[in-house]
């Protein structure tokens, strides 16, 4: 039996609305009441706030490799598309760097607080070994100790071969498994096209029938503003609509961005039992607007927090996304409260995922924990731990991170690998 226990934190956030100072004890990776503690690991968060660890709920992992690329800012989304297209063409994506992008993007989780990511894949150059790139980031995160949730993505592939696959992928890299959760929870794949901007109707069904022959949960972007112009020039009719009739409007789907939305929309969505993953830190540079997201918590729907990718959100650190979010909440409605937008970041973005045992620190979640520092000048004067963990020290990075009891990051530094070593792998791999 493996024990830890978390001592002497200033204030433990348990993700179910309860800030406690007690001791935070796991059991075999497991968040437990109570246990013997002889012979535990002992963490010491004295001038720490404990909280979950972050669960990313929108991540493209593979744009790790291409941030700030010139000719991809300041620019619409209609030639934003085909210059990353072009950048993806001319490095060549295929399993290495497929793997590469996805350690550098997973350590910097790690290190940002993140102990799960959604990568939602979407390039899959034509002939590629489709299994071996998947596989590449599940090793990735499987080396670091992060949790990984990787989603067959589509845009514009043909639709028979994105299907078959991610069937293969499922049953090369969970087999024998419905439900599409590995046994010990560190490896979840799900599917989903780009949008209705990039993809046929074929797409969302044939993803859609694979994700109902292995329990998967689907996920997909919509309305951002290009989303909501494509699919009224394309098909006359609003993104929504189209998922609607398409089959992807219910509990098991997720949609990232959700800017542009009507009060009737946010009504359906609701009624639809779908979630929604807010993205600030790229639909603001992207220039798509603040999603409304105090009315579509108000109307019941479940909202987690992404980043999305590094070609529009050039950072994959949601701490700091979860300060901007707050930021400009204030410019469509009522500002939302540092300890709601941790929610999001947190079990928010767990629940769209179907994963309620994490983003929580209650008994029987998983032991996924970060230990945030609140000791110094950056924080001094704070009156609520809770709301200065978000908006004060912008950009900080936690002491300590616990993936399923296990500590991955300790003194700030990783441990489970060698920062450097990843930086230069993915520098040298993208130059060649
Ligand atoms: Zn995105």
């Amino acid at each position: 039996m493996s024990v830890l226990v978390v001592r002497g934190a200033v204030a433990v956030v348990d993700g179910d609305g309860r800030v406690h100072t007690d001791d935070v004890v796991s059991v075999d990776g497991v968040i437990a009441e109570t246990a013997d503690l002889t012979g535990a690991i002992e963490v010491d968060a004295t001038g720490c706030v404990v909280t979950a660890g972050l669960v990313n709920a929108h991540h493209h992992l593979l744009q790790t490799a291409f941030r700030t690329l010139p000719g991809t800012r300041g620019i619409p989304m209609r030639d934003w598309l085909p210059a990353m297209a072009s950048a993806y063409a001319a490095a060549g994506v295929d399993a290495e760097l497929t793997g590469l992008a996805a350690r550098a993007g997973l350590a910097e989780a790690l290190l940002s607080g993140v102990t799960t990511v959604a990568d939602h894949h979407l390039t899959w150059p034509s002939g590629a070994d489709t299994v071996g790139m998947a596989r590449a980031a599940a090793d990735a995160a499987a080396t670091l100790g992060a949790r990984l949730v990787f989603v067959r993505g589509a845009a514009r592939d043909d639709p028979q071969e994105a299907a078959a696959s991610a069937d293969a992928i499922v049953r090369a890299l969970l087999p024998g498994i419905h439900g599409g959760v590995s046994d010990d929870g560190m490896l979840q794949i799900a599917v989903g096209p780009a949008g209705v901007h990039s993809d046929p109707r074929a797409t969302f069904e044939l993803l859609g029938e694979v994700a109902q022959r292995h329990g998967l949960r689907r996920r997909t972007q919509a309305n951002e503003v290009v989303d909501v112009e494509i699919a009224l020039a394309r098909y006359g009719a609003r993104p929504l609509d189209l998922l609607e009739e398409w089959g992807w409007l219910a509990p098991d789907v997720t949609l990232a961005h959700l800017c542009d939305v009507t009060d009737d929309e946010i009504a359906r969505l609701a009624a639809s039992g779908v979630s929604a993953t807010h993205a600030p830190g790229c639909d603001v540079p992207m220039g798509w607007g603040v999603a409304p997201v105090r009315r579509l918590r108000d109307a019941g729907l479940a909202v987690g927090l992404g980043t999305s990718g590094g070609g529009s959100n050039d950072a994959g650190h949601l701490l700091a996304d979860a300060r901007l979010a707050m930021q400009v909440s204030a410019l469509v409605g009522p500002q939302l409260p540092a300890s709601e937008v941790l929610h999001m970041a947190t079990a928010g973005s767990a629940d769209g995922l179907g994963r309620p045992e994490l983003g929580r620190l209650t008994p029987g979640s998983a032991a996924d924990l970060c230990l945030w520092d609140v000791s110094g000048v950056a924080d001094a004067g704070v009156a609520d731990p809770v709301a200065g963990l978000l908006w004060a020290a912008p950009g900080r990075r936690p002491r300590t991170v616990v993936v399923g009891g296990r500590v991955v990051v300790d003194e700030g530094r990783l441990i489970t690998a060698d920062e450097g070593e990843i930086v230069a792998h993915l520098y040298e791999r993208v130059r060649r």
